[in-house]
């Protein structure tokens, strides 16, 4: 590792940023000549354009101030013995948070790698999001998924408007997509697109690349809730749409009851639309070909900490305009740990009064409990709402 690849680097991926502080954290204990006393290297100083200031620490130093994050540092780098990315490089991805304040979250992970090498500043972000008071998982089980009991829930149809179910999967030997270059991303397309053009029966489909899509097929898919876009600015200041759409795309089966996005935020999106698309049955068989990033303490990893464990967010669209207009609303969604969404997606507006409803918690439970907390949350907006209108 040399500080100034390190700074090559960085100045190529934040070009478009104005003023920022970055922080370098390094475990290595030869770099301590990096550092004067104020914290400032004073070796090998890399210019980075359009930075304010920038400063190396050592692993002795960060430790010793308790991981306490600067909230302007654009990144911390950690060397690791074993690295996916970034020249011996792990690191977390913070600017995403400091340029949106009101994230749920604000911090990602650079690769898989960064969940071990930073775990005291990850672990307290994940049991506070998950509400878990310790970090443990268990076994995956996605119960009966052809009998999740979904059309029990609103028989007569007035309230639901659709259901959907996704897990996210990383491959276990790639950086998350702010780390990876052109090159590696092209490879996931093809691992990922070649284990998906395996699967067979119900689940077999055929993959879109959005580079060779027309902008009014992408438009479709976009406006009938199955593909991804690249407008969330959380992803966007957290570089995960560098590249775009280059070796992004979506695969799904004839009747688009079972989705895959690939390279979008996570490597991997497996999706069940409605009651289709058997998740269990599509992760068992491309376990055979994939091997997927897994941590005994945190289940499966994820770009983004909130998203780990079962990395599972089961949804129902919903039409509550009463309850979704009384002042309680969100606090009453947490109570249940669910999660409101607006129509389209994260952070974008509700249309016609539907709302994207899910579990919040992915850690600590099965997928099945996952599904479960929402179906049983629905259930009480449901009672709720229609209390609201008189019935
Ligand atoms: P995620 O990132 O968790 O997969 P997003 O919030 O980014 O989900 O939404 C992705 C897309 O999935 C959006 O178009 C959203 O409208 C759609 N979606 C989410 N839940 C449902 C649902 N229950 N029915 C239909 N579409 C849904
Ligand atoms: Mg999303």
């Amino acid at each position: 590792m040399t500080v100034v690849n390190v700074a090559e680097e960085l100045s190529v991926l934040i070009q478009d940023v104005d003023t920022v502080v970055v922080t370098v954290c390094c475990q290595d204990p030869t770099l301590d000549v990096c550092c004067d006393a104020a914290g400032r290297t004073s070796v090998g100083k890399p210019e980075f354009p359009g930075l304010i200031d920038h400063h190396y620490c050592t692993g002795s130093r960060f430790y010793r101030n308790q991981y306490k994050l600067d909230p302007h540092s654009l990144l911390l780098l950690c060397p690791v013995e074993r690295t996916l990315t970034w020249f011996g490089l792990t690191s977390l991805v913070p600017p995403a948070g400091c340029n949106n304040l009101d994230g749920g979250c604000g911090i990602f992970a650079s690769d898989p790698d960064a969940y071990e090498v930073f775990k005291e500043v990850l672990h307290p972000v994940i049991k506070d999001y998950h509400k878990v008071a310790e970090i443990k998982h268990t076994k995956p089980d996605f119960g009966d998924f052809n009998n999740l009991g979904f059309g029990d829930l609103d028989p007569s149809g007035e309230f639901i408007v659709s259901t959907r179910v996704r897990v996210g999967r990383s491959h276990a030997s790639y950086g998350f997509p702010p780390v990876v270059n052109a090159e590696e991303r092209k490879e996931m397309e093809k691992i990922s697109v070649d284990a998906l053009n395996s699967l067979e029966g119900e689940l077999k489909g055929t993959y879109y690349s959005l580079e060779t899509m027309t902008p009014e097929e992408n438009q479709q898919l976009i406006d009938d809730h199955f593909m991804f876009k690249n407008d969330d600015r959380f992803l966007r200041d957290a570089w995960v749409y560098k590249d775009w759409p280059i070796n992004r795309g979506i695969f799904f089966n004839h009747n688009k009851t079972f989705l895959c996005w690939v390279n979008e935020e996570d490597h991997l999106r497996l999706i069940s639309m409605q009651k289709g698309g058997d998740l269990a049955a599509a992760i068992q068989d491309m376990e055979k070909k994939l091997t997927f990033a897994h941590h005994d303490q945190l289940g499966y990893l994820t770009f983004c900490p909130t998203n780990l464990g079962t990395t599972c967010r089961a949804s129902v669209h919903i039409k509550i305009p009463k309850l979704a207009a009384e002042p309680d609303f969100k606090e009453f969604c947490d109570k249940l740990n669910l999660q409101s969404r607006g129509t389209y997606g994260w952070y974008t507006e509700n249309v016609g009064g539907v709302y994207d409803i899910s579990n919040k918690r992915r850690l600590g439970l099965s997928e099945i409990e996952a599904i479960q907390e929402m179906r049983r949350g629905v259930e009480e907006i449901i009672r709720r709402e229609k209390a609201l209108q008189g019935k």
